[in-house]
């Protein structure tokens, strides 16, 4: 697929993430625009996170920002996913945007981009919580995607980056999720 025929194709997946359930802004990004800083990763380790070392998705069972880096290089364009909602529906809306970035790296393939691949938001909540013990293994493995967080994306920069609000409101949670397309 040439520049252009990729161009139109990642508009109709734009489109298609638009009309995911509660899905209230999506932007097309150029993936350089992508703030990755290590500190955001840091934050995960250090900051008192409950669910660090706790879900499959989450770290350190996750690639390290050093081998994202190398594999966001390879991209050339992304599709910022967001959801705003009441703070009291936060796991409702959290599973919203999963759904939401699960459909649409499946959509993506479908249109020509094989590599296409959805980040989340925030620690994976499909299930209430992941198994324990030596051998226990994520139970969802199809769907269960890690975080932009994880991943040491700077949410903050990047969705300025992309001109999308993300102001922080009293009585209202956004989740926001990216999917990687190429
Ligand atoms: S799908 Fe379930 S088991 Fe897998 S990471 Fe998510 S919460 Fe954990």
């Amino acid at each position: 697929m040439d520049l252009i025929q990729k161009f139109e194709n990642a508009k109709k997946v734009l489109e298609f993430a638009k009309s995911c359930e509660g899905v209230t802004d999506v932007r097309l990004i150029d993936a350089r625009d992508i703030v990755v800083d290590d500190r955001v990763r840091f934050q995960c380790s250090h900051s008192g996170c409950r669910e660090y070392g706790k879900r499959f998705m989450c770290p350190p069972k996750v690639p390290d920002v050093e081998e994202f880096k190398k594999v966001l290089a390879h991209y050339i364009m992304a599709l910022l996913i967001q959801i705003k909602g009441p703070a009291e529906d936060v796991l409702k809306l959290s599973k919203l945007l999963h759904n939401a970035v699960y459909k649409t790296e499946k959509k993506a393939f479908s249109l020509g981009f094989p590599f296409a691949a959805g980040l989340i938001g925030g620690p994976c909540n499909l299930c209430e919580k992941c198994p324990e013990g030596e051998n226990a293994r994520c139970i969802n493995r199809e769907k269960a995607r890690p975080s932009m967080e994880a991943m040491g994306i700077d949410v903050l920069k990047t969705c300025k980056n992309a001109g999308m609000n993300l102001e922080f409101k009293n009585g209202e949670i956004t989740w926001t999720g990216l999917v990687l397309i190429d």
